[in-house]
């Protein structure tokens, strides 16, 4: 099959079908064999596999997936981009395309119709707006899936796989590592798309672990301590914890810290996850 993304048939298919670019819904299209080759060869993909592609857009990604795995649910969210995908994707039998919003569409109710419940591998150029909370929602709600290898803005894979005390370590690195062990595969310039973005890109594959990295008595505790400890970078975590939203006052803050053996002048992008694991399981035995 011809390929799709090179710049010449993707402008092609964008002038047959008079389609209209949407900077609100993401959309920069891949133009780039060697860079596509390489996000499918990091996420791994066998004939074994069922994938979710989430943002087809004109099934540049998709191809080649389809290439490689068992069977394939591509998500698009812009009606205008269905009758495209249907042609482009015409001689591929194990790709599904369905119009939804990935963000409502009900993911674990769908793997177990098309894949019987089977756990996936997510992949996708993701549209830039919305990255955190779909890959928040993958996680959060459990979804069965061993890997999702993403193409993202890079200070956000960066803040992903960033460890304590430095810069880019926050809320989102400890929430991500909770869940799963990221890894940066290659940074991405702007110049492999039509149109160009205005930022530079990565792919990270996160590897989805069996149970949580560490173990938490109230995850909604952990993650609202985690919260509160980075809400106030610059305050100690006596501070911090004490004045957020926890409603925790001073002396069980002290109490907690100190059964947990970390110092209360320290600086909450200072704590692994295991200690915020131990200190969330330390207020929750106060409560
Ligand atoms: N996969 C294609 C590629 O690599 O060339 C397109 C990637 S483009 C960055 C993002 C795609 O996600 C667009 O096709 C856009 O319409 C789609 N999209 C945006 N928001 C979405 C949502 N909430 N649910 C599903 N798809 C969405």
């Amino acid at each position: 099959m011809d390929k799709i993304a090179t710049p010449k048939k993707t402008k092609e298919i964008v002038q047959q079908y008079q389609f209209k670019f949407s900077k609100s819904l993401g959309q920069n299209f891949l133009i780039d064999e060697n860079i596509l080759n390489k996000i499918v060869e990091g996420a791994d993909i066998t004939k074994e596999d069922y994938v979710i592609e989430v943002g087809p857009g004109i099934g540049s990604l998709t191809q080649y997936i389809a290439e490689r795995a068992k069977a394939l649910t591509a998500i698009e969210i812009d009606k205008s981009l269905i009758p495209i995908l249907q042609n482009t994707l015409q001689g591929y039998d194990n790709v599904e395309v369905i119009h939804e919003d990935v963000l409502k569409v009900d993911i674990k109710e769908l793997i177990k119709e098309k894949f019987h419940g089977a756990k996936v591998k997510v992949i996708g150029n993701l549209p830039y707006y919305v990255t955190t909370p779909i890959i928040m929602r993958f996680l959060e709600e459990k979804v069965p899936m061993t890997s999702m290898t993403i193409m993202i803005q890079q200070e956000v894979a960066q803040r992903m796989e960033a460890k304590p005390s430095t810069k880019d370590y926050g809320a989102l690195s400890v929430a991500v590592q909770y869940y799963c062990n990221p890894k940066i595969l290659l940074k991405v310039p702007p110049s492999v798309f039509i149109p160009q973005p205005k930022v530079d890109s990565t792919v990270i594959r996160l590897d989805v672990l069996d149970k949580p990295k560490v173990h938490v008595e109230k995850e909604k505790l952990f993650f609202a301590t985690v919260k509160d400890a980075f809400g106030k970078r610059r305050k100690t975590l006596l501070n911090a914890l004490s004045t957020g939203s926890l409603g925790f006052d001073k002396d069980l803050v002290r109490q907690a810290l100190g059964a947990a053996g970390i110092d209360e002048k320290r600086r909450g992008e200072t704590l692994t996850i295991e200690e915020f694991a131990t200190l969330a399981n330390e207020f929750a035995a106060r409560l």
